[in-house]
């Protein structure tokens, strides 16, 4: 099983927003609601979504207003949206605004569709939570299988330093610092202290080198982590 990617649903109509939620968790997304803009401008920092689906109509702040808020804040600018609207003139309309939305869907729209367009913007942003094959050098990461290899020999990784891998193989030669580390791998809503992200670097490293290579983890003074 691949990592559970969050998926932040935008939509004031109740019914509506319910159906989706409840598609989306039997899927095996995580989901966050709201019910209008506001509510999913502060949520956002919360939930930490790894992709949004932004309805257009909504009371007070529009979904546009939403997308472009969103898109330009640093925290949320790489976060995936795709805006739903219920009829294809709004999503011309949309386009031509350029809101920055990644993607557009037209009410009425069939749940297998709205389903494979989410996982196409997560193949893209967080290729492991959707099962992806991710290579890094030598070294190769199955999110289905949660097999990890270095030059064909197998190594034995816990959960957490599986997840840091993953992390750091999504973005290699990203600097994570460790607040962004433990809100990508353990979350937000857990406390650990920073310090445990050294110690679980420290396994993560012994365990790429089990088999020999040299340690493709990079100490950035002052910064952080990266691979490569
Ligand atoms: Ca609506």
């Amino acid at each position: 099983m691949a990592e559970q990617p969050t998926v932040l649903v935008v939509e004031d109509e109740p019914a509506q927003r319910e159906v989706l939620a409840y598609n989306l968790e039997a899927e095996g997304f995580r989901v966050a609601k709201a019910g209008n803009g506001e509510e999913a401008l502060m949520l956002v920092n919360e939930a930490a979504p790894d992709i949004i689906v932004l309805d257009w109509m909504l009371p007070n702040v529009s979904g546009i207003e939403v997308c472009r808020q969103l898109k330009t804040r640093s925290e949320t600018r790489g976060v995936p949206i795709i805006m739903l609207s219920a009829r294809s003139e709004e999503v011309d309309k949309v386009r031509g605004l350029e809101t920055g939305a990644d993607d557009y869907v037209v009410k009425p729209y069939s749940v297998v569709e709205l389903m494979a367009r989410v996982r196409a913007q997560l193949r893209r942003t967080r290729p492991s939570t959707v099962g992806e094959r991710l290579e890094y050098e030598d070294i190769v990461l199955d999110s289905d299988t949660h097999r990890v290899t270095r030059s064909d020999h197998q190594l034995k990784l816990g959960p957490t330093e599986f997840r840091l891998l993953s992390t750091f193989m999504e973005k290699p030669g990203r600097v994570w610092s460790r607040e962004q580390l433990l809100d990508r791998v353990w979350g937000r809503d857990i406390y650990v202290d920073t310090r445990t992200v050294d110690v679980h670097i420290g396994r993560l490293r012994k365990a790429l080198c089990q088999h020999g290579g040299d340690d493709p983890l990079r100490t950035v003074r002052g910064a952080g982590y990266a691979l490569g």
